[in-house]
């Protein structure tokens, strides 16, 4: 084997002729003189068009490459400049290296598969790179990834969502495919403009293809979907509605709990440390405290309490039987999504005269609110898109979230998300 078909291969480099290879003991750096083989020359940077010469651009310029052993590799070459008919003078394309990068391809797919994969540490000790480095990283591996292929092909049903992050200061709006279970766009902002660009890349015949599109009930989701695909049946996102539901009950505890601390201000006050036996009962205190740390026993699923929920639980249903009535109503409604079909349709008509009597507030509010609601609800039980989709979405971009903290900007926590959820992440470099 040639000596420079052997560096090729070990830097991963394709298209590219190898010359020089220069070790820097000191710095324990290895660089490899490089150029791109003939036929890669002169092509524009942003769309590999062949064009002319232009000038030498700013001369020599090093490329990070993936490690070599234990050694930190760079490519350098020469970064001349051409002059494209629909681009101007743009720096030459290159093979090895995305355009306006300062790291390989393979480099870039490694840190975009990692940072999917790891934690944030785990990706800036490994590639001895900033995370700052690594948010640009992934937004250009993210936006090279979907600029090859459409992804919008064959979509029918979608899910569309708004997701809050920086501490619910901001907002994203994702789309779903229900079908292929990925996500397919995310922009920041949660308005008319922005979904509206989502159906604009769709284009009209996209638009003209789906026909069923679940979301929660925002006005303006269902106002831009009416008019962009009036072939499609909105249906409600369970998980919002389940979600309403658990707002109501969160009230009503809210309530009890300010009940319980209205009639503890009312008891006398103890010192610190621990009570002598004869000091007098507090029941507004204990209550206070007692429904304060019921919240979670309250929203989880019955069938993922734990032990001492299930005893929370058994004690609210003793004693403030009405937080138990909304408890219930709560459950009431998540089990009317879990039948589906006519058995939901019929167990929402029970569930709803149910709420118009139950003399709690917030659950008529909500009766209310669903019945305003009831035809796109209607279309989901019937339809049985699923709510886990847009559940587990919303779920996992939280996380992500808390792993882009620090990215400078949106782009690259929607990168990530592409990567994650989209189906972008590339293989890692020399795996098929
Ligand atoms: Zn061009």
């Amino acid at each position: 084997m040639r000596n420079g078909r052997l560096w090729a291969g070990l830097l991963g480099v394709e298209k590219t002729t190898v010359g020089r290879v220069e070790f820097d003991e000191d710095r324990a750096l290895l660089v490899a003189h490089v150029r791109p083989a003939r036929g890669e020359r002169r092509r524009c940077g942003l769309c590999r068009r062949r064009c002319p010469g232009y000038d030498q651009g700013q001369g020599r310029r090093r490329w990070r490459a993936l490690d070599l052993g234990v050694v930190v590799a760079v490519l350098e070459a020469d970064a001349p400049r051409v002059r494209c008919a629909e681009h101007g003078v743009v720096v030459a394309a290159v093979p090895w290296a995305r355009h306006g990068a300062g790291h390989t391809r393979f480099f870039d797919d490694q840190v975009a598969w990692l940072a999917v994969a790891c934690s944030k540490t785990a990706v800036t000790e490994l590639m001895r790179i900033a995370w700052r480095t690594v948010g640009a990283i992934v937004t250009r591996v993210a936006e090279d990834a979907m600029a090859g292929m459409n992804r919008f092909a064959g979509v029918r049903r979608i899910g569309i969502d708004e997701i809050s992050y920086k501490k619910g200061h901001r907002y994203l709006t994702v789309v779903v495919d229900h079908d292929s279970r990925r996500l397919i766009w995310a922009a920041a902002g949660r308005d008319t403009h922005t979904l509206g660009r989502f159906f604009d890349l769709l284009g009209a015949q996209g638009c003209a293809a789906i026909t069923h599109v679940s979301a929660d009930a925002a006005d303006w989701i269902a106002d831009v979907v009416a008019q962009r695909c009036p072939n499609a049946v909105r249906c409600a996102d369970a998980f919002h509605v389940v979600a309403w539901a658990t707002e109501a009950l969160d009230e009503v505890r809210r309530q009890a709990w300010n009940d319980a601390r209205a009639l503890a201000r009312t008891e006398p006050r103890r010192g610190r440390g621990r009570p002598r036996a004869d000091a007098a009962p507090r029941p507004g205190h204990d209550r206070a405290r007692r429904l304060k740390n019921a919240r979670y026993a309250l929203w989880k699923n019955p069938e993922n309490l734990t032990d001492r929920q299930a005893d929370k639980l058994a004690w609210i249903a003793k004693t403030d039987p009405r937080l138990h009535r909304a408890y219930l109503l709560k459950e009431g409604l998540r089990y009317v999504f879990a039948v589906k079909g006519h058995a939901g349709r019929e167990a929402l008509d029970r569930w709803l005269s149910w709420a118009a009597r139950c003399r709690i507030p917030a659950f008529v509010a909500l009766g209310r609110k669903i019945r305003k609601h009831r035809v796109t609800i209607d279309a989901t039980l019937e339809h049985g898109l699923s709510n886990a989709l847009i559940e587990s979405t919303n779920t996992k971009i939280r996380l992500l979230q808390r792993m882009a903290f620090g990215f400078a900007s949106a782009d690259a926590l929607i990168a990530l998300a592409m990567l994650a959820l989209g189906g972008f992440r590339p293989p890692l470099p020399g795996r098929a």
